[in-house]
């Protein structure tokens, strides 16, 4: 990664600093960006008159507004890098900066993934409703079936999403898409995603079934996954770091779902639960978690609430109950559950277990809207 082609705007943060008269600022970076944290400092120390503490724990997303905490050390303004503006109520002044990189990869590569993508969607276009009138093993099967569950399309354009970083690349591929022959939509989602065609780790609200594939502009494979886990769509994917145009398989998704299947099947057999409920502001789902306990008694079993900020095996491995249900970032039941002993489910899969919610009607994605 090239840190010097990103754009930190480091220019119109110290212009509202001056502004504000601001004397103490808290700046919070994530993971990746952090390697630039001390020059950025520097700059904004010697562009005004504003001392910055740099908040230091790690921070995966805008969910995580250290606000409370910064107060109390008497920062009268957060600068937060790399992440967009939620709606969640962050109780002091926020900077919010996306931290662009310029980084144009070629199409071209792309190009036979997208077509073959394209084609695939073509053929769900106008299909029919999976019947939710089968057998436990029929049920089963579709619950493991990446791309079965997903109703049918009434359009197959290509949608267009990234990550933050990237999005202001996306109107001018989507020029170059349609130049191409492609059908291009960049989706708009809810409240908790800021710009058309963004897309967190816990929330892809901008997909419809007019969306046939999805091209993501951005790195890794986290967002891809979830997009993938959440639609049940053919993903294709171009790296501005790296230039790689590469694709999400299929087969990758669906040995997730078959984890997630065994966790949900010993999950069943389970007595007593703890419920974490995240303490970050972006990931507190309370009422979610009350009605998980009110469930697991009227199912006859023992709920736990355990608050946390950081869920870790280190911290919640130890208590003495069978399974955890996670109710704070979902990723950390998706993507993470192989470091915990003992199972580590999403409420949609404890409802699973518990027979509230039915295996045809396919995996659901624990999105926070
Ligand atoms: S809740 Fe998880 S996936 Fe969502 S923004 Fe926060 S860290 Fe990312």
């Amino acid at each position: 990664m090239d840190l010097d082609r990103h754009d930190f705007e480091v220019a119109d943060l110290v212009e509202r600093l001056k502004a504000d008269d601001t004397r103490l600022v808290a700046l919070q970076i994530p993971e990746g960006l952090k390697i630039q944290a001390l020059e950025l400092m520097d700059k904004i120390e010697e562009g005004c008159s504003a001392q910055v503490i740099l908040a230091a724990d790690p921070c995966y997303g805008a969910c995580d507004l250290v606000h409370h905490k910064m107060k109390m050390m008497g920062v009268e303004m957060v600068a937060h890098m790399g992440h967009s503006q939620m709606n969640i109520d962050s109780g002091m002044p926020t900077h919010f900066i996306p931290v662009t990189y310029e980084g144009e990869p070629e199409l071209l590569p792309l190009l036979p993934i997208l077509t073959q993508h394209h084609e695939a969607g073509e053929q769900r276009l106008g299909s029919e409703s999976v019947s939710t009138d089968m057998s436990a093993e029929d049920a089963q099967d579709r619950f493991l079936d990446a791309v079965g569950r997903v109703s049918p399309l009434i359009d197959n354009k290509l949608g267009l999403v990234g990550s933050i970083q990237h999005l202001h690349l996306l109107p001018a591929y989507k020029e170059k898409l349609e130049a191409a022959g492609f059908d291009v939509v960049i989706p708009t989602g809810g409240e908790r995603l800021s710009f058309p065609g963004q897309v967190l780790g816990c929330n892809y609200s901008g997909d419809d079934d007019r969306i046939g594939h999805y091209l993501f502009l951005g790195s890794g494979d986290f967002h891809p996954i979830g997009l993938v886990l959440h639609t049940g769509k053919p993903l294709a994917i171009l790296d501005p770091y790296t230039t790689e145009a590469r694709e999400i398989s299929l087969e990758h998704i669906e040995r997730i779902l078959r984890q997630r299947f065994g966790l949900i099947t010993v999950s069943q057999e389970a007595q007593s639960f703890g419920i974490l409920i995240g303490e970050k502001p972006g990931q507190m789902r309370r009422s979610l978690a009350m009605r998980m306990k009110r469930l697991l008694e009227k199912h006859g079993k023992k709920g736990y609430l355990l608050a946390l900020e950081h869920v870790g095996p280190e911290l919640i491995d130890f208590y003495p109950v069978d399974a955890f249900v996670n109710t704070a970032c979902p990723r950390i039941a998706i993507d993470d559950s192989v470091k915990y002993d003992k199972p580590l489910i999403t409420p949609y899969e404890l409802e699973v277990a518990l027979g509230e919610k039915k295996w045809e009607q396919g995996y659901q994605f624990d999105e926070i809207p």
